[in-house]
């Protein structure tokens, strides 16, 4: 049986109706996380992405959330103020079916990290709306080992080019070192 032992639960809470959609938050978010840190920033490697609805005002902060290897069977429908959106729309998966939560050159998933280090999450620091509301708690959790994010990024790399094409190239690299 897995032990017990307490672990920090760290959420944002997302107020739709406060967001103007200004995207601060991706902005800040990629360039956290650009190498070096701050030395660019592309939205499109942000771990948030504000959903655009500009003609009902609608704004939809939405995290990146974990790697799927494949399309799911059960989807969420949503219809605010009478418009039906995209089954996919406010999805927080990296999922092989759609771009969104990808680093835009490698493919690898990206993911949330609540900006590891930081007292807070930048995009809440920078959300000047208070749309974004950091909260932190303590939980008791059974402890069980969690995958490495090397892990994550190999088997994305697996589902993509294949485990036998992923192999042959680890051992050239290997070769090479
Ligand atoms: S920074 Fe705040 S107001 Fe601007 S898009 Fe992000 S959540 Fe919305
Ligand atoms: S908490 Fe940090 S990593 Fe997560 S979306 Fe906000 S800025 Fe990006």
């Amino acid at each position: 049986m897995a032990d017990k032992g307490t672990k920090q639960v760290k959420t944002i809470r997302v107020d739709v109706d406060k967001c103007n959609g200004c995207r601060a938050c991706e902005v800040v978010c990629s360039a956290f996380h650009a190498a070096p840190r701050y030395s660019s920033n592309n939205t499109a490697r942000a771990r948030i992405r504000v959903i655009h609805d500009p003609l009902r005002d609608l704004y939809v902060p939405v995290y990146a959330g974990d790697y799927v290897v494949a399309e799911c069977a059960g989807r969420d429908r949503y219809t605010i103020d009478g418009k039906e959106y995209d089954e996919c729309a406010f999805c927080r998966a990296s999922c092989p079916s759609r771009e969104i939560f990808k680093e835009p050159d490698s493919g690898l998933p990206l993911k949330c990290d609540m900006c590891e280090g930081e007292e807070q999450p930048l995009c809440v620091k920078w959300c000047i709306n208070d749309a974004l509301i950091y909260e932190a708690r303590e939980e008791e959790v059974e402890e069980e080992a969690k995958p490495e994010e090397i892990e994550i990024g190999l088997e994305a790399l697996a589902d993509k080019h294949g485990l036998q094409k992923l192999l042959d190239t680890v051992a050239r690299m290997s070769k090479k070192a």
